[in-house]
């Protein structure tokens, strides 16, 4: 038992702070235990006291606010709330503190609770400590001590923070629940929809949950016909397709208007910020997204080098930003529905949906970005989403507490995610065939990586097969830089090789390189442009359509270039709908 556990947030509301600092501990085990926690913990008790009291000024009403006088004692304390299962939603720590400093003590809780925000009280003077720590523990954020007036250096921060992380845990706590095996790929692929569309949802692992195998019988369904999905309006979907599912909740919208301003294909950062900046713009917009809002980005475990975020944000935060962003400013979004061809009526544009029928529209912006490119190295085509994943997956990294991991790649997106998996699983292994990192991946991950003790970088090294059984994998055969094999136990691999983009649906239509990347601009001229007048920037060889983002020939593969090139996009639309021709 903890000995203390203190500010039960009780009061909560905007009342006035003065109790708090002369609070008596509460025992843990009251009744306000399952509210989720915010711990504060430093070393000096005015400080702590101010601290708390703030936080419960401004967010007792939601969360359960308590307080350690050091590391050691907020370490103990977690400990305890994990045992409970119950939820942590935030950590405050100072930085200065004598026997275990802010960040040591962060380092130490991201292990008991890796879901949880972290921030980090420093005075001017650490400033340097807390850019380190938003590397070495992943902060979140950092906090200049003295917070006066907290309704504008602690609040706003902190309520976005906790926001970020209630939609989170709202995620997995509640709405459909499904019941499937971890290692089949149709769970696997059930699971990655829910999450990346951001529908709240249970994963039950028939393996692992008694829950599991109870909620069958009671629905009396065969475990021969998994994955199930339970819908909170009671229906009972057996081995229900994503596109089946995404229907029956209404995630799969239909098109509100018989021809639109502009249609954009693809959902991330490009076509979100085309999104935002067409609808904002007065556009009739709609975009159409085949799998989730966000792209590439959308897998990313942590974005380090977009503008304005000193402390990084994770891709799903920011497609779930973007999307709300582009929705609240009028943009339709239909997702699950793929572009499958493109058709030029006169002055109309139809881009024709994979459900069948067809957007109409007077300008297009491709922005379908990349995918990842999939091996064909023997084994891994049959254990894909049984084990081996493309992308992040960070539905998986849960999963993956105490097991061996295996990411497979050299670039920035690959160290990223062993980042990442390195505060979930016991030992990271990083196969890259090059022999060094450095060509391939951002000094500050390079960095960060060699910081992090369960994380192995193998250069020289490649996967050779991937060897499962009863339809799981369990062992990569890899071979080494002098060119000998062994076969090693693998829990999950992750495989990170590159991306190609997939066009083939302009066949014909809209010019491409060899590579299948769209040509804009002056390279547009030269293959098929039909005007007099010079095409837009942006404009492909098909007037009126335009690219943007990763998919574009010659473009840079980065998140702000692909922002930048979406909103770029929507300005020339408006100088080409005030002259068409
Ligand atoms: C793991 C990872 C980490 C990364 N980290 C960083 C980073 O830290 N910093 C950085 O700057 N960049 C990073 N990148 C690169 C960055 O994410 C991309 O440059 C960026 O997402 C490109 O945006 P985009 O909108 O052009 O394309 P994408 O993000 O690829 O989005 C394209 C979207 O179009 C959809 N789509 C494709 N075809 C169709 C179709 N026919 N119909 C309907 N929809 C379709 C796809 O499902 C996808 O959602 C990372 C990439 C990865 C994979």
């Amino acid at each position: 038992m903890v000995p203390v556990a203190c500010d039960e947030g009780a009061g909560g509301g905007r009342g006035p702070p003065s109790r708090v600092g002369a609070l008596a501990c509460a025992p843990v085990s009251e009744p306000t235990a399952r509210k989720p926690v915010i711990l504060a913990v430093d070393d000096e008790p005015a400080v702590l006291a101010a601290v708390a009291r703030d936080l419960r000024r401004g967010f007792g009403a939601r969360f359960r606010v308590m307080r350690a006088a050091s590391g050691a004692e907020g370490l103990e304390i977690l400990g305890e709330l994990r045992k409970r299962g119950d939820q942590v939603a935030l950590l405050v720590a100072d930085q200065r503190m004598p026997s275990l400093s802010g960040t040591d003590y962060l380092l130490q809780a991201r292990r008991l609770a890796p879901e949880a925000k972290r921030v980090l009280l420093t005075a001017y003077a650490d400033t340097e400590a807390a850019i380190a720590a938003i590397n070495e523990v992943a902060l979140d954020y950092y906090l200049l001590k003295p917070w006066d007036p907290p309704e504008e250096h602690l609040f706003p921060v902190v309520e976005d923070l906790l926001v970020t992380w209630e939609s989170g845990a709202a995620l997995e706590s509640g709405g459909v629940r499904v019941i499937g095996h971890r290692f089949s790929k149709a769970s696997h692929d059930l699971r990655d929809f829910l999450a990346r569309n951001r529908v709240p949802a249970r994963w039950l692992d028939i393996e692992r949950d008694g829950e599991a195998r109870e909620l069958l019988t009671v629905v009396g369904v065969d475990a021969a016909n998994l994955p199930v999905a339970l819908l909170e309006d009671g229906s009972v979907l057996e081995r229900p397709t994503v596109l089946e599912l995404a229907e029956r909740l209404g995630v799969s919208a239909q098109p509100l208007a018989e021809h639109y301003d502009l249609v954009i294909v693809g959902g991330g950062p490009a076509g979100l910020a085309a999104a935002v900046y067409g609808a904002s713009e007065g556009l009739r917009t709609v975009m159409v997204e085949r799998e989730a809002p966000g792209g590439q980005a959308g897998q990313s475990s942590r974005i380090e080098n977009y503008l304005g975020f000193p402390a990084g944000l994770s891709g799903s935060d920011l497609a779930r930003r973007a999307t709300d962003q582009a929705r609240r400013l009028g943009a339709e979004l239909l997702t699950v529905q793929e572009a499958v061809g493109l058709r030029v009526e006169g002055s109309a544009r139809l881009v024709e949906l994979s459900g069948g029928g067809a957007l109409s529209a007077s300008c297009v912006i491709v922005a379908s970005g990349v995918s990842y490119r999939q091996l064909d190295t023997p084994g891994f085509p049959e254990l894909t989403g049984a084990g081996i994943y493309y992308g992040a997956a960070m539905t998986e990294a849960r999963a993956c507490a105490d097991q061996h991991v295996v990411v497979i790649g050299g670039a920035n997106s690959a160290g990223q995610a062993a980042v990442y998996f390195s505060g979930y699983a016991s030992r990271v292994s990083m196969l890259v065939r090059a022999d060094s990192l450095a060509k391939s991946m951002s000094h500050y991950l390079i960095e960060q990586i060699a910081g992090l003790p369960n994380v192995e970088v193998r250069t020289g090294t490649e996967a050779v097969a991937a060897e499962g059984s009863q339809g799981r994998l369990h062992a990569l055969r890899i071979r080494g830089a002098d060119g000998s094999e062994s076969l090693e136990d693998v829990d999950a691999c992750f495989v990170f090789v590159g991306a190609a983009p997939r066009t083939d649906w302009l066949d014909g239509v809209v010019a491409r390189d060899e590579r299948g990347f769209i040509l804009a601009g002056t390279d547009a001229r030269e293959h098929g442009w039909p005007l007099r007048r010079e095409p837009l920037v942006l404009e492909t060889s098909v007037p009126g359509v335009f690219v943007a983002g990763d998919v574009r020939a010659r473009s840079i593969k980065r998140v702000a270039s692909a922002v930048g090139e979406g909103s770029m996009a929507v300005s020339l639309i408006h100088e080409y709908l005030a002259a068409p021709a």
